[in-house]
């Protein structure tokens, strides 16, 4: 390994995630594959070229530095939607490029009337509407003065999706919020229709939203953290095992990341390892160092207790994380030497450390943790 450490992203688990979720979804809703974070720590430009090639042609990202990098590595072949943040500068690059985008407020959308009717080309927008999560979608009030520029300016734009999101589908204890949300989402569509604007399509579900309440799926699904083989809760997943009957996950990690050992060291009884006194050797050991740390994005609150593999063997972190750098006992690890091969992620001989398990140590989401791993670091696809 070149590299301080590498990530490789498994091509058939992905497949294998890919045929699942479009198994369950049918071949009538479009499955976007949401690749904001970095493609949730996977790295966006090696995952999104490994995704087309397992038949995804469809993109969410937040805003317009990620749409620029699956275009720059895509082109024109998938369709791309911004959800978050579009500057009024960078109006003219997505309308141009044909970039799809979420429009919550007024200013936005008068922008995109503006660039569009600039540049003789329609925008094309998702409307994005507010039931109950409070945090973007045009309020209720907003609606009709949204309806009558959507009317009044058709020349220049496209009403392609009518969208909204869930506050929490992955918890039961929001079902009534939720189920509030898809009331009203039902209500605001409806309203739209009587106003003789049907949207192309309308969407609403994340990946928890489009197991715990499939009637959420309706045109297309965005669906993020399944697709990168994790559930979003253990809620939703034990949720698709009881609708199954089965006890099967169906989803495998496409992610693992790997480093090497640096350095071996032995310590004495009584010495502390790393800064300050968070952990003593109460035995003759032998520490490995690995070159990871959390300028890498492996959390500090790891810290004595994260496991890595190292010869299909669990290891614990002793001490702290550092910036650059951690120890793990392998005082039971007679031939572990330096340059032997590192598990931080993945799996090796028998053993593997999962996302999950990793996260359930720090109480971190799947999510968080995934988003936090370097982007400098290398990916490569393995098949
Ligand atoms: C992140 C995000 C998603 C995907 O969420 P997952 O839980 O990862 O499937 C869908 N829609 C919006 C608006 C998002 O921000």
């Amino acid at each position: 390994m070149h590299t301080n450490s590498l990530i490789e992203l498994n091509r058939s688990a992905y497949q294998n995630n890919i045929d699942f979720l479009k198994k369950t979804f049918g071949k009538k809703v479009v499955l976007s594959s949401v690749v904001k974070g970095n493609a949730y720590g996977h790295g966006v430009q090696e995952f999104v070229a490994m995704a087309f090639q397992c038949g995804i042609n469809h993109f969410s990202v937040f805003d317009v530095e990620e749409a620029k990098v699956v275009k720059a590595e895509l082109q024109d072949k998938v369709t791309i939607m911004i959800m978050g943040l579009v500057q009024d500068e960078d109006m003219e690059w997505v309308i141009k490029n044909n970039v799809e985008f979420f429009v919550f407020d007024k200013s936005r959308l008068t922008q995109a009337i503006k660039t569009a009717k600039k540049l003789n080309k329609k925008a094309i927008l998702h409307i994005e509407v507010e039931t109950g999560m409070n945090r973007t979608g045009f309020d209720k009030n907003e609606l009709n003065q949204v309806i009558s520029l959507l009317q009044k300016r058709k020349e220049h734009l496209l009403f392609k999706g009518l969208c909204t999101h869930y506050a929490g589908a992955e918890s039961i204890d929001n079902y009534y919020r939720v189920d509030k949300q898809i009331k009203k989402f039902e209500e605001i569509y409806q309203y739209f229709c009587k106003n003789d604007l049907k949207p192309e399509i309308r969407h609403s579900a994340c990946s928890a939203a489009s197991i715990m309440f499939p009637q959420t799926r309706m045109d297309m699904v965005r669906i993020g953290i399944m697709q990168y083989g994790l559930w979003s809760s253990p809620e939703v997943f034990v949720t698709y095992l009881n609708s199954k009957k089965s006890k099967i996950d169906p989803l495998q990690r496409v992610i693992s990341w790997k480093s090497t050992i640096m350095s071996i060291k032995k310590v004495n009884i009584g010495d502390f390892i790393g800064y300050g006194s968070s952990f003593m050797a109460k035995r003759k050991m032998k520490i490995a160092v690995i070159p990871i740390g959390y300028c890498h994005g492996y959390s500090r609150s790891l810290s004595n207790q994260g496991r890595v593999l190292i010869h299909g063997q669990r290891c614990i972190v002793v001490g702290s994380v550092n910036m650059n750098m951690m120890t793990v006992d392998v005082t039971d690890i007679d031939i572990a030497k330096k340059e032997d091969e590192v598990v931080l992620i993945g799996t090796q001989k028998e053993l593997s450390v999962s996302v999950a398990s990793f996260s359930d140590f720090s109480n971190q989401l799947n999510y968080e943790l995934l988003t936090r791993i370097s982007k400098a670091i290398p990916r490569k696809i393995i098949e």
